[in-house]
């Protein structure tokens, strides 16, 4: 392996590292290297090189050099921030360039205004391998002059040339429901963090692993014999990474015997590949079809058709076609981060999902060769995309075939996106019920949920991406109604009931009347609820339940009030620390939660301290990658890692003042992810440093209670333990679920059936309140389960006496609390852990519910 010059990247001025104002590169967190005060906009190649990876925002490039010496340069700082404003990209991943060649441009005017700093640092990443032998600094310097010289240490091992020979192994897949689409994005992930070329080979037919969506559509199943190849620089190593991948399983064992209950085992048969013709309604107008989402609803009918997308075959030279389609997935990729940061889990996963599909590089590959030969970017990536739908469709497997949806959203995004049209901006009337041969991710995103009663289509499938955004939204759904649907005229009235997989098309008088007591009762029931909202939730038999909101804003605590919170049993502060370079210092963090605490108006506030890791990202916190991010560094582990966060925020939190005339008390501090006693012992040695730095007693009335999240099964068994020294406790039923069932919180495809009010959760609950009873300590639950109004008379019969809830849902539970008696609760909540099934433990829960406690 040989050294190697790096030529100046940028003109301007070079600096040691040190002067970076960003402690990340000061400390050499990433790296070590130089600095440089840009004086042009344009960033070259400062050796020959592969393209590692650009970042999504434009503002930072990895290349690696022939040797393997991996380089970051990192336009500006914080410019992350700008969303990819004002930066300009001329080459894309895997891409080899030489020195000089131009990577990114950038508006300097634009940085100077909105970046923390121009200061771009160049830093060599994997220095475990390289070290800085001579490097040139503190003097003016052009493009293409001297900047470092690297040079590899010794036993590094050296790197292959440009090895062409293809090597294979032979799998057999164990994966249960063979390679879907999320083994196809893990595939692709993996694959991308090699040089390699790897490809996955079924029989004839061969896709590169790169691309999920070329992945996909190999349908491979579950016991098929493939062969990974590989050829190129790595590929041994490569080939190793994915062979394990696909061995390992990826966390979908073997196939169960029977299908599972629930949603995900509706017949295969509802699924139609190609659009569906419209059919006579039956006589009866009654429509058959498949939940999708629950609910009643009565409206008008309101035909979707969606418009088709002009697209000009022949294209205006390559340069123009192939800027063209960057800019259009640029603007889609944007528009869907904005959408995934605002959204739930659900719509963030699907998004997710969306993005990796965005990303495929065959697909914009196949796009680009057509520019080539001519045609426009449109109908370049019609045709690109259009290949894939068609296998997807073409393979008989109802999972793919669900996924052709999310095809489709994508290419009409990008086609708009390319002919500037703004999207769809149908203007729907109130109580509208959409009915559509298909309705599309997007499009149901972009519609109010105020407005929309509820929608029907004739074909989709009940794990479809839009079906979980329907449930998600509070939105009834029926898909699979078949070609009736298409005949209802628009206007006609409807009733949709999802519940019983029925659309009565024209009800005739006492139908209509029928529903509409039915649903005048569901509304009322809120109504009710909501006027008493600000009342306390008090039992039949006298015991007070404190009803609480899950706040992440000052926006959240207001929310919270207005629905009747009494407080908020978590405050989820990692919303401070997320899409931001840095983290936020003691003062901005103490500012903060004062906010919140006085928007509570000296109500209480359990302050929950960060829980990032897993699927929350913070940029600063270099967290190695991890195969299973959900099992690694996260929540209290996170802060146990890096304890000068852990310190900072404690400070931050015991700075917040009690509103005037109240004693100190109102914030709680609540630790998540605890697994053993003695995270909770280390959490509490630097809380009691940090009350000695600020000068505070630690007398009984100054102690801050300090809880512990339940979100772990080995935190629910051994809560006794964890009780003795834990002010109190808070399960997380969404984590705590997610670990018990072994199933992914964030996996849309088991979003039907993770269900917190599985018996294997009711038993940890179970334990955790029988834990902390020993010790004479309370017992909330901050996960969705609280806002289960069907589970609140079991949570009650188990020991939980807080629930912080979504606000909006608040008024309801505190309604049913009022309206259950605890020794009922009880027995109900004892014929709850008996149960074998979610599915038994809700249907005795609303058999309860409609005798009455
Ligand atoms: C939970 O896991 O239930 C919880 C409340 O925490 P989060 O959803 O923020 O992980
Ligand atoms: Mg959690």
């Amino acid at each position: 392996m040989s050294t190697v010059v790096l030529t100046a990247p940028l003109k301007g001025w070079v600096a040691p590292l040190d002067e970076t104002p960003d402690a990340v590169f000061s400390e050499r967190m990433l790296g070590d290297g130089l600095a440089i005060d840009p004086l042009g906009s344009t960033l070259h190649a400062p050796c020959d090189a592969v393209v590692v990876t650009v970042h999504r925002a434009r503002h930072a490039v990895t290349l690696r050099a022939a040797n393997g010496a991996e380089i970051l340069m990192h336009v500006g700082l914080e410019t992350v921030a700008l969303g990819g404003e004002g930066f300009s990209v001329f080459v894309r991943e895997g891409q080899a360039v030489k020195a000089g060649d131009k990577l990114l441009g950038f508006d300097l005017d634009l940085l100077a205004q909105r970046a923390k700093s121009l200061i771009t640092p160049v830093v060599i990443t994997n220095l475990d391998a390289f070290s800085i032998v001579r490097r040139d600094q503190d003097r003016a310097i052009s493009v293409g002059d001297f900047l470092m010289e690297l040079s590899p240490l010794g036993g590094a091992q050296v790197v292959a040339s440009t090895s062409t020979q293809e090597i294979s192994r032979a799998v057999t897949v164990p994966l249960a429901h063979g390679i879907h689409a999320r083994p196809a994005a893990k595939i692709a992930e993996t694959a991308k963090g090699f040089d390699a070329e790897i490809g996955l080979v079924v029989g004839a037919r061969r896709a590169s692993a790169r691309s999920p969506v070329g992945v996909m559509s190999l349908a491979i199943r579950h016991g098929d014999d493939i062969d990974v190849v590989a050829s190129g620089v790595d590929a041994e190593a490569a080939l190793q990474a994915i062979v394990d991948l696909i061995e390992g399983g990826m966390g979908e064992g073997a196939p169960v015997a029977a299908p599972m209950a629930g949603k995900a085992s509706a017949p295969a048969a509802v699924i139609e590949s190609a659009p569906v013709t419209p059919t006579e309604l039956p006589r009866d107008g009654v429509l058959k079809g498949v939940l999708a989402a629950p609910g009643l609803a009565i409206g008008k009918a309101v035909r979707l058709a969606s418009s088709d997308i002009a697209v000009r075959e022949a294209g205006e030279g390559v340069a123009h076609e192939e800027a063209a389609l960057t800019a259009a997935l640029a603007k889609v990729r944007a528009k869907i981060e904005t959408n995934a940061a605002k959204g739930d889990k659900a719509r963030k996963a699907i998004l997710g999902a969306h993005l990796a599909f965005l990303d495929d590089p065959e697909l914009a590959a196949g796009a680009r060769r057509l520019i080539g030969e001519g045609k426009s970017a449109g109908f370049g990536w019609r045709s690109a995309v259009g290949g894939y739908v068609e296998a997807l469709r073409g393979l008989g497997d109802r999972r793919l075939a669900e996924r052709v949806d999310d095809l489709i959203d994508l290419e009409r995004q990008v086609l708009r996106a390319l002919s500037g049209e703004e999207d769809d901006t149908t203007v729907l009337p109130p109580g509208a019920i959409l009915l559509a041969d298909e309705l599309l991710p997007s499009q149901l995103m972009g519609v109010d949920p105020g407005v929309v009663a509820g929608f029907a289509t004739a074909r989709g499938g009940p794990t479809s991406h839009v079906a979980i955004l329907a449930a998600a939204m509070g939105i009834p759904a029926l898909v699979a109604l078949g070609g009736g649907v298409l005949s209802v005229e628009d206007g006609a009235a409807l009733i949709l009931d999802a519940d019983s997989g029925t659309l009565r098309v024209a009800p005739d008088a006492p139908a209509l009347e029928a529903a509409q007591t039915a649903l005048a009762q569901r509304q009322s029931r809120k109504a009710a609820a909501k006027a008493a909202a600000h009342e306390p939730a008090i039992t039949l038999d006298g015991t007070r339940i404190e009803v609480f909101a899950n706040t992440g804003s000052v926006k959240d605590a207001a929310a919270a009030i207005e629905n009747g919170a009494e407080g908020s049993g978590l405050l989820r502060t990692e919303f401070l620390f997320l899409d931001r370079e840095t983290p936020p210092d003691e003062d901005e963090q103490a500012r903060q939660y004062q906010a919140i605490a006085d928007a509570l108006d000296g109500r209480p506030l359990i302050i929950r301290t960060l829980d990032v890791g897993g699927d929350k990202a913070a940029p600063y916190l270099p967290i190695p990658a991890e195969e299973n991010p959900a099992l690694g560094l996260r929540g209290v582990r996170v802060s146990l890692w890096r304890p000068h966060l852990l310190k900072t925020q404690l400070r931050a939190i015991l700075q917040v003042k009690p509103p005037q005339g109240q004693k100190r008390g109102q914030c709680k501090i609540m630790v998540p992810m605890i697994a053993s006693l003695d995270e909770l012992r280390a959490v509490r040695a630097v809380l009691e440093e940090a009350q000695r730095e600020l000068g505070r007693e630690l007398g009984v009335t100054e102690r801050v209670a300090l809880g512990v999240m339940i979100e772990t099964p080995a935190a629910a068994v051994t809560a006794d333990l964890i009780a003795a020294e834990a002010d109190f406790l808070s399960i997380g039923t969404n984590d705590l679920t997610q670990y018990v069932l072994a199933m992914d919180r964030g996996n849309p495809e088991l979003a039907a059936r993770i269900d917190a009010l599985h018996p294997a959760v009711l038993r940890m609950i179970d334990l955790t309140c029988r834990g902390a009873e020993k010790h004479g300590r309370w017992v909330g639950v901050c996960g969705g389960l609280a806002s289960d109004v069907a589970a609140t008379a079991i949570l009650l019969g188990l020991g939980v006496t807080e629930l912080s809830t979504t606000a909006s849902i608040a008024p309801e539970v505190k309604a049913q609390v009022r309206s259950l008696s605890l020794d009922a609760c009880r027995a109900l909540a004892q014929q709850a852990l008996q149960q074998t099934s979610p599915e038994a433990v809700r249907a005795l829960a609303q058999a309860f519910t409609k005798t009455g406690a």
